[in-house]
């Protein structure tokens, strides 16, 4: 018997390299559990490899597999080709298992915004799995995946593995290809895994990252090295006071971060506070006037003639109108709109001018901290998984989720999430946040929180 939920990537791999298992039976096992919480928009009868199976978030082109990007708009899309990152899984040999749920165009902190129905949380099924990325962090808490991949512009990958109990590392910009993924924010967003464990989050980045000719702005990688170390002797640990001490934090998750920061201080680590002013106080209201700008052009082309959905007119303009009108769901157009406003001839300035300056700033501020620490460290969400339907009519109060994944995302930096407790019986997410290129140093950091920590990745209802 192949136990979906405890299989982590690592031992699944195991298990086949000494023949204990076939690929065809790994596979079976995980498409034999039911998706009772809507993780996925797509399952596979079968896969091509003979690997450890994989989900992806279904903005990762396939090509021959539909890849909608949760949206109407491309309900009946499928690609022609490859995107980079699941060309690398196809050459590892990994299986995929099936294109997971997500909010329309990877907008939005709950997946609720899904044009095709919201994924629920593993650990209480009337909340939410977190956002843009829910399908992909709920298959793996769920036993429906031994590991994923998604994308965080904002937070994507972080929060949904903070508010379900998963591991998830947003990497540095531009390790990983975008080629091939459905954009939004395109100097924000960025692929990674999402696993059980920190070292198959290791492993899935030693995959996926590295220089790709079809994305000029990706870059060389250093060599991943799986962590092993039990210990954070002369790691220093920075703690962001903005970050650790925010009013929105709920008491809960503080206490769970305060007792992981006391635990690094134990495992040897030297733990020091300090400040990120500008980030948390600029870091929110900057992202949502660069990420809509730069989705208002990305989005531009569904236009109902180049590829997706057409909704027929007698006109050029009337056919784009009515298309984009029925494809679009109204969080893209919400965005769409706030994006051309702040781009628009006359705001240009006062608008995206003036938040890139700020994004420079943070990008400066954090460059600061690095030069003192090797890791900084927060909550990843400030509070549990929510309720379904309890912020989907107040797109602030949604916005706030990812109040501290936003400022090291604006800054181009790696961010690790891992487990740290349970809150009214649901996960807490410890942030760990890393220099340019320093994945190696958060593997390390994080595989010796987790030991130490010893969270049970396994949602208590399903035990
Ligand atoms: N929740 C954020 C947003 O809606 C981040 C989403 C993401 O990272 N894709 O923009």
């Amino acid at each position: 018997m192949i136990d979906t939920l405890r299989l982590t990537a690592e031992e699944a791999r195991g298990l086949l390299e000494r023949g204990e298992v076939s690929a065809r039976e790994l596979f079976d096992a995980y498409r034999a559990v039911e998706d009772d919480l809507n993780c996925y928009l797509l399952r596979l009868d079968e896969g091509e490899g003979a690997g450890v199976p994989i989900a992806l978030k279904d903005v990762i082109g396939t090509k021959g597999i539909r890849t909608t990007a949760g949206s109407k708009i491309l309900e009946s899309y499928v690609p022609v080709y490859d995107s980079t990152v699941a060309a690398r899984v196809k050459v590892a040999g990994l299986p995929v298992l099936g294109k997971t749920n997500l909010d329309e165009f990877a907008m939005g902190s709950s997946t609720e915004n899904s044009a095709f129905g919201p994924t629920r949380n593993p650990w209480d099924p009337e909340r939410v799995p977190g956002g843009s990325g829910g399908g992909s962090a709920a298959a793996v808490s769920a036993g429906l995946a031994p590991w994923a991949l998604g994308s965080d512009t904002g937070g994507s990958i972080k929060q949904p593995s903070s508010l379900c109990g998963n591991v998830g590392l947003r990497p540095t910009y531009g390790t990983v290809s975008r080629y091939g993924i459905v954009a939004f924010a395109s100097s924000l967003d960025q692929v990674g895994p999402v696993t059980k464990t920190v070292r198959d989050c290791a492993l899935l980045y030693s995959i996926i990252a590295g220089r790709d000719a079809c994305d000029s702005t990706t870059v060389e990688v250093p060599d991943v090295e799986l962590p092993s170390a039990q210990d954070l002797n002369g790691v220093r640990i920075g703690v962001p006071t903005e970050m650790n001490d925010h009013p929105g934090i709920e008491p809960g998750v503080r206490a769970l971060v305060h007792k992981s920061i006391e635990l690094a201080r134990e495992l040897g680590a030297e733990v020091e506070e300090c400040s990120l002013p500008l980030s948390v106080d600029y870091g929110l209201a900057c992202y949502y006037l660069i990420a809509p700008a730069e989705a208002s052009s990305n989005l531009a082309r569904y236009d109902g003639v180049r590829y997706g959905l057409r909704v027929g007119a007698d006109t050029y303009y009337e056919m784009v109108e009515r298309t984009r009108d029925a494809g679009f769901g109204d969080e893209p157009k919400r965005r769409i709109m706030l994006g051309t406003y702040a781009l628009s001839a006359g705001y240009y300035e006062a608008y995206y001018g003036q938040a890139q300056k700020v994004r420079t700033a943070i990008a400066r501020e954090h460059a600061q901290a690095f030069e003192r620490f090797d890791v900084l460290v927060s909550p990843t969400s400030p509070t549990v998984a929510f309720r379904l339907g309890e912020k989907a009519a107040d797109p602030l109060a949604m916005y706030l989720s990812d109040l501290l994944t936003i400022p090291s995302n604006m800054a181009g930096l790696p961010g690790l999430n891992i487990p740290c407790g349970l809150s009214e019986g649901l996960p807490v997410g410890l942030q760990l946040i890393g220099a340019q290129l320093s994945e190696n140093t958060l593997f390390r950091a994080g595989h010796a929180l987790e030991r130490a920590i010893g969270f049970d990745t396994v949602p208590e209802r399903l035990r």
